[in-house]
């Protein structure tokens, strides 16, 4: 595809883009469970609004834009207080929880590197159910990631991560809650551990930062996890999430300036001058830092506390919805608004698929296989129509019906195929994989396809199937031979 060659009218790029988006699915109408966070039409048009006016502004050289670095260093600050923190707490603002984890793990390595220089191949203990982001890290800063298995309730294992600490370790992890299940891990012990080694701790917040401090204000009982707890040296939160920012808006705090400063990156060589970035991005966008700071300042804590106590009653009501549909289950013990469910009876992906029918959009886990919550504000008015869905689903998709018995064929002849092919081999799997997915009556129906790649003996060839996946979805053709 060229440029076009002439120049269209707005309003007609406009039109264009809103028939494409109205195909989306409909997470105004709370049916997304995951990506997008929405506090009401008021916060909504605020945070628009604000975005828009510092739409040009670029958060690269602060020195031009005094305000945008005024609004900067106040959200760190609001941040690291709701956080536990205090004056010597320091952090930056990111453009998410990504680059927040990818600072943390960078600078763990730096900080390793000048005081203790005979470290040589660099290790960090992550709990299973700990974010990719962090695998992300260890992948881009050549840090050994040592993973540990979760205990059978899906929280950090303190024991494991104990077994693990060596002469090599530089950073402990740990979530707050994690994101699978939302589990909080045990931080207070595995701080203990981390000041007992003198090692760093990382708290992954992305998720819990904006929401965990108000609950614990409303009274549910969850233990402290932010810089109160002795041996915590930095922590990650997103404001894109639960403080219902624009996209693009994180913070990563560190217990001191010290630490913080193995994060900074300098060049003093240039011929353009002499260039300090604090972060992986150079240009930032002025829009998400204020942003940010305008939806931090109109909800203030009253707000928060009103948004997390509504959104924890949807999901309390979710969770015993969930509780009273025979065939399912919750995963461990979710603390907040975040929860998984799975079932032993019934095949969970169906019941996904089921859901899909209906214009739910729920995210599918392995290990177990579960279906995914993110419950936010947007759900408070949907809870009961979800949860009637729900049962449905469940319903229908323990009939067994001639797709299930497709399913089931397909999954068991990947499965003897598998079998009978020498290891080599068995990455042809992966064409015969994406051509049986695409056999598939309905494109909106996965389940067969999930069920196949977790039954996949060799996880390799699953690296692979996604390798070509990710290069479908970026690639043009796929986009210009759809429908629109
Ligand atoms: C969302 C999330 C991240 C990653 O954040 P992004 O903003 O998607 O880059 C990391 N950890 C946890 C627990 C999260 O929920």
């Amino acid at each position: 595809m060229q440029l076009p060659s002439k120049t269209t009218p707005p309003q007609i790029v406009l039109e264009k883009m809103q028939q494409l988006r109205s195909q989306d699915y409909r997470w105004q109408d709370g049916k997304v469970w995951s990506l997008v966070y929405y506090a009401g039409e008021e916060v909504y048009q605020l945070v628009k609004e604000a975005f828009n006016l510092y739409f040009s502004e670029n958060g690269l050289n602060p020195t031009v834009f005094p305000s945008l670095r005024k609004f900067e260093t106040e959200v760190i600050r609001m941040t690291a207080f709701l956080l536990g923190g205090n004056e010597e707490t320091a952090g930056t603002m990111t453009s998410g929880g990504t680059e927040s984890i990818l600072m943390a793990v960078k600078t763990a390595r730096e900080y390793a590197r000048a005081h203790q220089p005979q470290i040589k191949k660099p290790e960090m203990i992550l709990p299973s159910s700990a974010h990719p982001a962090f695998q992300k890290a260890a992948h881009y800063f050549d840090i050994v990631p040592i993973v540990v298995p979760v205990t059978s309730e899906y929280q950090a294992d303190v024991k494991a991560i104990e077994q693990k600490i060596c002469s090599q370790t530089i950073l402990l992890v740990a979530s707050a809650p994690s994101y699978p299940h939302g589990i909080l891990d045990p931080i207070a012990e595995i701080g203990k551990l981390a000041q007992e080694n003198n090692i760093l701790f990382h708290v992954d917040a992305c998720i819990g930062g904006f929401i965990l401090p108000f609950l614990q204000k409303l009274g549910y009982p969850i233990p402290p996890f932010g810089f109160e707890v002795p041996g915590v040296t930095s922590i990650s939160t997103d404001i894109h999430k639960y403080g219902y920012a624009a996209k693009g808006a994180s913070v990563i705090l560190y217990k001191n300036r010290e630490i913080r400063k193995h994060q900074f990156f300098v060049y003093t060589e240039w011929p353009g001058g002499i260039y300090g970035s604090p972060s992986v991005a150079g240009t930032r966008p002025g829009g998400a830092i204020a942003a940010a700071w305008a939806v931090m300042n109109h909800l203030g804590e009253e707000g928060y506390l009103r948004l997390a106590q509504a959104t924890m009653q949807a999901a309390q009501k979710i969770k015993e919805g969930i509780q009273q549909i025979e065939d399912l289950y919750i995963i461990g013990n979710p603390c907040a608004t975040l929860l998984a469910f799975g079932s032993s009876t019934v095949d969970i992906y169906a019941i996904a698929d089921e859901m899909t029918q209906k214009g739910w959009h729920i995210d599918r886990q392995q290990f177990p296989p579960c279906l995914h919550l993110t419950v936010n504000y947007i759900h408070t008015s949907i809870v009961d129509q979800f949860l009637a869905d729900l049962k449905e689903a469940t319903k229908r998709a323990k009939k067994s019906t001639v797709r299930n018995i497709t399913n089931k064929m397909i999954k068991g002849l990947v499965k003897t195929t598998v079998k009978f092919l020498p290891p080599h081999w068995v990455s042809k799997l992966t064409v015969l994989s994406s051509s049986l997915i695409k056999a598939q009556p309905s494109k909106k129906r996965s389940a067969a396809m999930y069920g196949m790649m977790g039954e996949l003996p060799n996880r390799g060839d699953l690296h692979e199937l996604v390798l070509n996946f990710m290069d479908k979805l970026n690639s043009f053709e796929n986009t210009s031979n759809s429908k629109q």
